[in-house]
């Protein structure tokens, strides 16, 4: 079967990730892919905004160090792309990111709730431990709406990150997640299934089942990701995650080239 393709993908220019783009590269040939996508954190407008993604000086190296890649694997489909930050507040900055280079696609994730807590950082998961989880929950899929209905974005990352450490969504919360499935659905903003979920506390892929199944019925169309930070996660799980989608009732999913997007079946031998 050919595999979707893996589009979420970072660079050690984040500065918690390792390996070479090559070395991503090498590993995507190696599982069998045809098409992979680096989508390495995006810089703020302010370098000192956090310690988790490329400072801004780095964009042309990125860009640059992505298309050596592509020059360097032919035989592969590389798309050049990052992973944004939506907070509400930031569309102006995201708007002059997106105009800067030739994108593919741009991921919209939100990483920052309630604020500036950035809720899947490690160092701040200490912070649950005084929180409401469904206030936590709530801020997150409003924004994760927003972040949907803005426009700015291809598709959405991560769409239940908060559970990364084990703090699940409550049931008062499914009304927030449909909202945003609507919204997602209307809009034909995709949302990925990403696979790191499986190698965190949560052990399970973003987002839940319920959740895919759900995104289904709203008619939200879907993309692949391992969100990898090394090369050896390139393509991690994707046949956990195809026979998730699979399950949920998705014989599609979504491509980009150039920011337009388009179909390919998930079923094709
Ligand atoms: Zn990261
Ligand atoms: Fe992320
Ligand atoms: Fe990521
Ligand atoms: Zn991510």
């Amino acid at each position: 079967m050919t595999l979707p393709p893996d589009y979420h993908m970072h660079t050690p220019l984040c500065r918690h990730a390792t390996g070479a783009p090559s070395d991503y590269a090498a590993q995507a040939l190696r599982l069998g892919l045809t098409e992979i996508g680096f989508s390495d954190h995006s810089p703020m407008r302010s370098d000192h905004f956090d310690d988790w993604r490329m400072r801004l000086d780095q964009l042309d190296d990125y860009v640059e160090a992505v298309c050596s890649t592509q020059r360097e694997f032919p035989q592969l489909t590389i798309r050049l792309a990052l992973e944004m930050d939506y907070l509400p507040g930031h569309e102006d900055w995201i708007r002059e990111l997106t105009a800067r280079y030739p994108w593919d696609y741009l991921i919209g994730s939100v990483h920052y709730v309630l604020g500036d807590w950035d809720v899947d950082n490690p160092a701040k998961q200490g912070k649950w431990k005084d929180m409401n989880p469904t206030e936590v929950w709530a801020d997150y899929f409003d924004r994760l709406t927003k972040a949907a209905a803005s426009g700015l974005f291809d598709y959405i990352g991560h769409a239940d990150l908060p559970k990364k450490f084990g703090v699940f969504p409550t049931p008062e919360c499914e009304v927030h997640y449909e909202r945003f499935l609507r919204v997602a659905g209307e809009k034909q903003v995709p949302i990925e299934l990403n696979t790191a979920g499986l190698r965190k506390d949560c052990h399970e892929i973003y987002p839940s089942q319920t959740f895919v199944r759900m995104a289904f019925k709203y008619g939200v169309p879907i993309t692949f990701g391992s969100d990898a930070h090394a090369p050896e996660e390139v393509g991690f799980a994707f046949d956990q995650a195809i026979q998730a989608a699979r399950e949920a009732g998705y014989t599609r999913y979504s491509r980009f080239a150039q920011r337009n997007r388009t179909e390919d079946s998930l079923l094709r031998p």
